[in-house]
Order: C-alpha cells, then sequence, then structure tokens
C-alpha cells in the first residue's frame, strides 16, 4: 500500500521500531559476520539473492539496511544502497554503469571530486565531455549513441546553477543514458529527481541528511533492480561499505531534516538578502533570491531552496583573510550542510586549473559569474539576525 502520509512525517516518523527490543531507534549492529545456515547463502556476491540472510557486513548490515530503506522512501525510489561517503557513492554508481567505448556527459560545474574522478574516466576507455546542464540545447547536441550516462548536479556547487531534471529526463529518455541526479543540496525536501524522471539520484549524507558534521557517508537511489546489480557488482568489490555507527548518526539527523531544511532556507534567504544590500558584494548566488538566473525554474521546481549561496565580493582572497580572522559565528571551514554556518573562498583560477579544466567557452562563462573568485556559504541553524551582524562586521 502506498504511503499517503506527507514527507514531513514520513521524515519524522518512518522509522519502524526495532523488531527485537522494541526500541524506537534504530540499534547499532556492529557486527561484520552473521551466522547463517550450511548452504543457505554462496560464497560469491554473484550468489546475491533478494531474499538473502544476513551474511557478511560488506554486502549489506541491519542499521544500514534501515537507512536505505528510509532513504528510497523520502526519494520515493524504489530502493537505495549506501556507500562510505557520497564520492563513493558516485564513483561506485559511474564505475557500474561506464565501460569501454562508452561517452558520458558530465555538468561542467559540479563537485570538485566528481569532476576530477570523471576527468579520469578516460584512461578505462570512457570518452567523458563536460556540458553546461542548464542549457538543454547543447546537451541534446552532445549526446551520442553511445552516451550512456547524463550526470547533473543542481543546485550546482558552487554557482548554485540549476538544471531542468524534467526536461533532461525528456532529452535522455529511450536514448540509453541514464540520467543521474546529485541531489545532496536540494535534498528531499527541495527536489525528488526520480518522479521527475531520472534514473539514478546520488546523495552525499555527509551534508544536510546527517546534518551535524559528524559522520561520513553517500548514498544512491533508484529502482529496485538497478540497486541490486549496484549492490551486486559495485558496493561489494569496491568495498566502500557504510559504518553501521555513521548509518545510526545519519538516521538520527533524518528525524529533524524537515524542521532543518526549514530553518536553513529561512536563514539563507536572509542572509543571502543582507549580502546582496551589502556595498562590498557584487553578486549573490541563490536560487532562492529574485535575482538568480533560473528563479522561475528554481519556483516551478524547488519546494525549499536550501542553505547554500554564494556570493562574489570585492577583495578576493585578500577578504578571505580577512574573514577568516574576523568571522566569529560562522566558521572558515568546507563543507556544507552543518548545524554551523561555514564559509570558503574558492579562488576561480584555483577551482579552473586544478578541479574544472575549463577553457574557452566555458572558461569564460564561468569566469562571467564566479569573477575572480567565490566565497561560499553554507547557512547553518544559529540565529539569522546573529549570523547577519557576525556577517557585516567581518566584511567592514
Ligand atoms: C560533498 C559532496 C559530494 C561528496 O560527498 P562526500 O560525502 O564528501 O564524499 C558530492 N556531491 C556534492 C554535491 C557534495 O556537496
Amino acid at each position: 500500500m502506498p504511503d499517503r502520509r506527507s514527507l514531513w512525517t514520513r521524515a519524522v516518523a518512518g522509522e519502524p521500531p526495532d523488531p527485537t527490543y522494541g526500541a524506537i531507534g534504530t540499534p547499532i549492529v556492529q557486527a561484520t559476520s552473521f551466522v547463517v545456515e550450511p548452504g543457505a547463502v554462496g560464497f560469491s556476491a554473484e550468489d546475491l539473492g533478494d531474499e538473502q540472510p544476513w551474511f557478511y557486513g560488506r554486502w549489506g548490515s541491519p542499521t544500514v539496511r534501515v537507512l536505505e530503506k528510509r532513504l528510497a522512501d523520502l526519494d520515493d525510489g524504489e530502493d537505495a544502497v549506501c556507500f562510505a561517503s557520497g564520492m563513493a557513492a558516485a564513483t561506485g554508481l559511474l564505475l557500474h554503469l561506464l565501460g569501454k567505448g562508452d561517452h558520458a556527459l558530465v555538468s561542467d560545474v559540479c563537485y570538485a571530486g566528481v569532476a576530477e574522478f570523471a576527468r579520469g574516466l578516460g584512461r578505462l576507455g570512457v570518452e567523458v565531455a563536460f556540458v553546461d546542464t542548464s542549457d538543454l540545447e547543447e546537451v541534446r547536441a552532445a549526446l551520442r549513441p553511445t552516451t550512456r550516462v547524463v550526470y547533473v548536479e543542481t543546485p550546482a556547487n558552487p554557482t548554485l546553477r540549476l538544471a531542468d531534471v524534467e526536461a533532461l529526463a525528456a532529452l535522455t529518455r529511450g536514448t540509453g543514458a541514464a540520467l543521474i541526479v546529485d541531489s545532496t543540496i536540494a535534498t528531499p525536501m527541495g527536489l525528488r529527481p526520480l518522479t521527475m524522471g531520472a534514473d539514478y539520484v546520488v546523495h552525499s549524507l555527509t551534508k544536510y541528511a546527517c546534518g551535524h558534521g559528524d559522520a561520513l557517508g553517500g548514498a544512491v537511489i533508484g529502482r529496485r533492480e538497478d540497486m541490486a546489480s549496484l549492490r551486486q557488482r559495485s558496493l561489494i568489490h569496491l568495498g566502500a561499505a557504510l559504518n553501521p555507527a555513521a548509518a545510526s548518526l545519519i538516521l538520527r539527523g533524518l528525524v529533524t531534516l524537515p524542521l532543518r531544511m526549514r530553518a536553513h532556507e529561512e536563514g539563507a534567504v536572509r542572509v543571502a538578502r543582507f549580502l546582496e544590500s551589502h556595498p562590498r558584494v557584487r553578486r549573490v548566488l541563490y536560487p532562492g533570491l529574485d535575482s538568480h538566473p533560473q528563479r522561475a525554474l528554481a519556483i516551478r521546481t524547488l519546494r525549499n531552496t536550501s542553505g547554500l549561496l554564494s556570493f562574489v565580493a570585492d577583495g578576493g582572497a585578500a577578504l578571505a583573510r580577512q574573514l577568516g580572522e574576523r568571522l566569529h559565528l560562522a566558521l572558515y571551514a568546507v563543507s556544507l550542510g552543518k548545524h554551523r554556518t561555514l564559509v570558503y573562498y574558492l579562488s576561480t583560477d584555483d577551482l579552473i586549473r586544478t578541479s574544472y579544466r575549463l577553457e574557452g567557452e566555458a572558461e569564460r562563462r564561468f569566469r562571467a559569474v564566479a569573477g575572480d573568485g567565490l566565497f561560499r556559504v553554507s547557512v547553518g541553524l544559529e540565529s539569522p539576525d546573529e549570523l547577519v551582524a557576525d556577517l557585516g562586521e567581518a566584511l567592514r
């Protein structure tokens, strides 16, 4: 029977009571081996069946399994596979889907680790092209009969560019290319790509899903048979299994995801408006602002604009040092989606030289948005008024 409860209630009350003890939270089962009936399970991952009893921790384990079911439910997917980090989820999926002679389209602006990994796929005989996934014509023109993957991040880190998942799904449908959406920043509270025609959703659970900055994790969500083969052919052999203790922390985080995302969004709108009115700030990139170039798409598709924003300001790297010294409430640190506000400066020259290797038109496009560098702000759960005061003092 389909679950007719709201997404909000499913996030808060979706965890089944523990069948062994009736505990209202899921126990942490740390064991890596499970007693089985002799002959009941084959020794090879090839023998992995649907009704597999617990066998070995790298194949799956009870605490992680509860998290997988919770994540599938929140994204309206049939099933999910957890990994040890968001990078492990993304790379595990790409290695699973791509082989020699295949072609892949990857967003030219996305999480730096994914961009760097995708470029390295050339060594395996995979041809990778980087495209502006907000430009449907560019994606259409780049598709080939051998394209097996279109990899999109929306909103994209660090420019907060959006992609129209429904339109991309219409483009890729029936072409043999799987549409993968990294939905880490939006979370299921903002966007549910599987309901819009995407084939796979990727999350870094390290960010909003966990929410407290104390566990690394990743997940892929999709169709049941796709998840079964991903587990069998990718997770088990790569070995990047999620630790049950981390899974427990992430389960704890999911319970407050709706409340936290509402607060992250409220804080980010407040901080974004403040920055937009600040004389030192030249541009603010945030899908919750009317000035966002794809504001209409944001209103149509994002139910929550999340807590991540970037801004361009006079002073670049020198201003970054000043912020590092003068911020008291916000912290100068990488990552996003935590309870604390984190600020980090991403120099455009560095990004273009290392992670993105953009040139020509793509470089010109990126510089037009990011200037000499972007200050990325992951707005946390502190009082928005006090955050604005802290940023105001540090920017003087
Ligand atoms: C952080 C992040 C990743 C990588 O996740 P890790 O858990 O750090 O490995 C991938 N995609 C996006 C959008 C991210 O923000």
